[in-house]
Order: C-alpha cells, then sequence, then structure tokens
C-alpha cells in the first residue's frame, strides 16, 4: 500500500460530551452545515455527523458523535467513549450547574478510555454571546483549565464564534497525540500550526 492509499484511510473520530442544553448539537451544526436555529429536536439516539476536510493535502473524514439526550440520563455508553480518538467536553457560560458538571464529565472519559489512553480532550465554554448572563467566573475556569490541563476554547454557536478554531484545534491536537503527522506528510517534529485544514463539500446523515 503506497503513502497515499493509508492517508485516505484515515477518519478521524470524536464525541461531544456535557451537560443537555449546553449548546453541542448547535456548534456541531454550526460547524458542519453552517447554521444555526434556536431548537433542535432530540431525538435519543447518536447522531454522527461527518465534515470532510483536506488536511495538507489528504483527504480525509471526521465523524462527530453527537450524544443525542443520553446526557441527560448520563447514560453514555462505553462503547461511544472507546470509539473516540478526541472528545469536546463543553458547558454553558451562562448556566452554573453545566459547569460544576465539567469533573464529572472528565472523569468519565478517563474512566472509560484508561488514564494512559492517547485521547485528546478540548474543553469549551458556550454562548459567550449571551454577555448579561454569563455567570461561570475566570478563576474556577482557570482552575479546571489548570487541574486537567486543557486548551479552553470560549465559543458562540449562535454567532459563530471560535467554533472553527475548536474543532480545527482538537483536530490537530488528535493528529498529534495519535502519531499521525506522518500520515499527513509532516515530519514527526511538525508544530501543530503545520497542520493545514481546509474544507471540502459536505455530507451530512444520521446514524
Ligand atoms: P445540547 O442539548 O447540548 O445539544 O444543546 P442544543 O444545541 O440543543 O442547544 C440548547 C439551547 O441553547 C437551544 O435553544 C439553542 O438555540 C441554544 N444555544 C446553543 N448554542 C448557543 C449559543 O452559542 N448562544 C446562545 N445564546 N444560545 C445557544
Ligand atoms: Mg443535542
Amino acid at each position: 500500500m503506497n503513502d497515499n492509499n493509508q492517508s485516505q484511510k484515515i477518519s478521524l473520530k470524536f464525541l461531544t460530551l456535557g451537560d443537555s442544553k449546553i449548546g453541542k448539537t448547535s456548534i456541531l451544526e454550526r460547524y458542519v452545515n453552517k447554521t444555526f436555529k434556536d431548537n433542535y429536536l432530540v431525538t435519543i439516539g447518536m447522531d454522527i455527523r461527518i465534515k470532510r476536510l483536506t488536511i495538507n493535502n489528504n483527504n480525509i473524514d471526521i465523524h462527530v458523535t453527537d450524544t443525542a439526550g443520553q446526557e441527560r440520563f448520563r447514560s453514555i455508553s462505553k462503547m461511544s467513549y472507546k470509539r473516540s480518538d478526541g472528545i469536546l467536553v463543553g458547558f454553558a457560560l451562562n448556566d452554573q450547574k453545566t459547569f460544576e458538571s465539567i469533573s464529572y464529565w472528565i472523569e468519565q472519559i478517563y474512566e472509560n478510555k484508561g488514564k494512559n489512553s492517547d485521547v485528546s480532550v478540548v474543553l469549551f465554554g458556550n454562548k459567550c454571546d449571551d454577555k448579561e448572563h454569563i455567570v461561570v467566573k475566570e478563576e474556577e475556569k482557570n482552575k479546571i483549565k489548570n487541574q486537567y490541563n486543557l486548551q479552553y476554547f470560549e465559543t458562540s454557536a449562535k454567532e459563530n464564534i471560535n467554533v472553527k478554531e475548536l474543532f480545527e484545534h482538537l483536530i490537530r491536537i488528535t493528529i498529534v497525540n495519535k502519531g499521525l503527522l506522518k500520515n499527513f506528510g509532516l515530519n514527526e517534529n511538525a508544530s501543530i500550526d503545520e497542520i493545514i485544514i481546509t474544507e471540502r463539500e459536505n455530507q451530512n446523515y444520521k446514524a
């Protein structure tokens, strides 16, 4: 098999985690379909969305599983964790309770993946557009970031703030953590800034 074929076969699998109503579906819709609606029906089951990208001249599909309702019962299957190369964990900046759940979700990741897993995790605080109602304090965000050594993005699916940056950061660190740099024609010591991500046309389906 030549290198080109090998890179065609790479697909990266991601998962969104966090309490319900923080905007997981919205952030995914914004990234994949460039849309925002005030309401997404909560269908029980896993939604998988696909984003088609070109990374350093290699076509690659990103699969993102959206927990659709299971998070309300904290009943995410072990398989969902196991399948994920990277996970976005989020809360809503205007809802303290969702922030208090962050350590629960992060502990779940390590419990299900094992402490030595190469899973990549990025933290996001969504609804940053809702300035008048922001309640989560700077010092508590810093505490969580430092405790778990996570990169943090402040996002708005509604106003399209930092959404692309959030996903692309997750993609870049996942490529590094999984030792895939050479599959994209990069040197193994390459910096993450050398990972060039561009979008292809979209395709979307539910599974
Ligand atoms: P999920 O349960 O985590 O998937 O959350 P949803 O994506 O269904 O969003 C829950 C509610 O928050 C919906 O009414 C969304 O319109 C709203 N919402 C999502 N993202 C944002 C955002 O960035 N800003 C604001 N103001 N509202 C948002
Ligand atoms: Mg949802």
